[in-house]
């Protein structure tokens, strides 16, 4: 690790890079490789490699944690929504935010329903439940009413789930979370996976709780969780007559057991994140036109992402410029989520920005405009954080967020300069 520059001269103005040997965005965080190593090698010498203890400890353990009925381990969170959608037999538009990864939307899709895109709160980056309940009524008026309304906890800040409920209740419909950053988030001191119809989590790497690869699916609708079980497994009930065309989403042994020694290491990774927050909070005070996205008061967030908006007028510099900034320090950064879906290849410029799915009738309606969701995406940008990250790391890219907006007319000129 390099000594800290100090207030010298930022890199896109001719100075050193701050982090020469590069600072990535995310770095997996393994406790103790030697002991996660003999775990697997336990696992080997079973001969049992996938469905076996290891899975179902598991998955007993997380629906004690989560205090949900059942929980089926998968072999990731997008093949469990899908599944989940799948036994949900979803057809016809699912409303959910475009501001979130696209898997949200695919899963949807693939299980034959019509992903129908609704806005962002301003606030905080989750579905706006007021938004999306425009697009429910507007769909239930034109004689096409929503098959499901789905939210993502967004950088593991839990989503509104009180109003979300009450829209579903509303409409008749199941909610569903993707929840692949929350694994570890609280509302109102209830764990997140336990909202909704059915809750999904990844582990894949970049997830605060990992597994390699891995997803959980999390319900308290016995009938769900049977359809999810049978459908990781191709659909076999166990007699090779197959109730329905499944797919393999199985979790192996090895996954599980990376599962839980993760699971071990949960509570602490996610407090060391939130302190990292504060740490680049504390530098970040009184810098105009940046702000951290924050969970509600009382909720907890993972903090899978730290993940600021910035507004161009205040700070000087808009959310790429300073990407280009942090890229020439050797600082990874990513705006998520840009591009939104609606705004994808796989979806933009198909009706109300659904793509249709074979078979299935158009949606019909126009694209509709997503303008804060658009705007949110021009505005945020993730710098790294990781689990391990030490404080003086965190300190240091923030500082060079300050310093950024403090120069910014000299960054801006000197960007025009060297384009790209
Ligand atoms: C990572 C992620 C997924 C996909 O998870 P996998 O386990 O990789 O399938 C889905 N939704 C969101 C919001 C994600 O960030």
């Amino acid at each position: 690790m390099s000594t800290t520059t100090g207030t010298g001269r930022l890199a896109v103005l001719g100075g050193p890079p701050a982090f020469p040997d590069g600072l990535p965005l995310v770095r997996p965080t393994i406790e103790d490789v030697p002991g996660l190593a003999a775990r697997l090698t336990a696992v080997l010498a079973t001969g049992l490699l996938t469905n076996g203890p290891r899975v179902r400890e598991l998955e007993e353990r997380l629906a004690d944690r989560l205090d949900v009925g059942h929980v089926v381990a998968v072999g990731s969170c997008t093949a469990g929504l899908m599944l989940a959608y799948q036994a949900l037999g979803v057809r016809g538009p699912v409303v959910l935010p475009s501001f979130t990864f696209a898997a949200s939307a695919h899963a949807v899709h693939w299980a034959g329903g019509t992903p129908t895109f609704a806005e962002a709160r301003e606030s905080d980056l989750t579905l706006d439940p007021v938004d999306a309940a425009g697009v429910l009524g507007r769909l239930a008026a034109e004689g096409r009413p929503a098959a499901a309304l789905s939210a993502t906890h967004v950088y593991g800040t839990p989503a509104q789930t009180e109003a979300l409920a009450e829209l579903a209740a509303e409409h008749g419909i199941p909610l569903v979370y993707d929840a692949a950053h929350a694994l570890g988030s609280a509302r109102a001191g209830r764990a997140v996976g336990g909202f909704g119809t059915v809750e999904v989590f990844s582990l894949s790497p970049t997830k605060v709780m990992s597994a390699g690869e891995g997803g959980i699916v999390a319900t308290e609708d016995a009938e769900l969780a049977r359809a999810v079980r049978i459908g990781r497994d191709y659909g076999n009930p166990g007699s090779y007559d197959c109730e329905f065309p499944g797919i393999n989403a199985r979790m192996s042994e090895l996954h599980a057991t990376m599962a839980l020694f993760s699971l071990e290491h949960l509570d602490a990774r996610v407090a060391r994140r939130n302190e990292l927050v504060e740490v680049f909070r504390a530098e970040l005070d009184g810098v105009p036109g940046v702000r951290i996205v924050d969970p509600g008061r009382g909720d907890v967030s993972t903090r899978k992402d730290l993940t600021l908006v910035v507004d161009a007028q205040p700070y000087g510099l808009n959310a790429a410029q300073l990407a280009r900034v942090l890229r020439a320090e050797g600082v990874d950064s990513r705006h998520y989520y840009a591009p939104p879906i609606h705004r994808q290849q796989a979806y933009a410029g198909l009706p109300s920005g659904g793509v249709p799915s074979d078979g299935l009738p158009s949606d019909g309606g126009q694209q509709r405009a997503l303008p804060v969701t658009d705007r949110l995406a021009s505005q945020v940008i993730s710098p790294p954080l990781w689990s391990h990250m030490d404080d003086e790391v965190a300190r240091r890219v923030a500082r060079l967020v300050v310093e950024a907006g403090g120069q910014a007319t000299a960054v801006r000129e000197a960007l025009v300069e060297v384009p790209g």
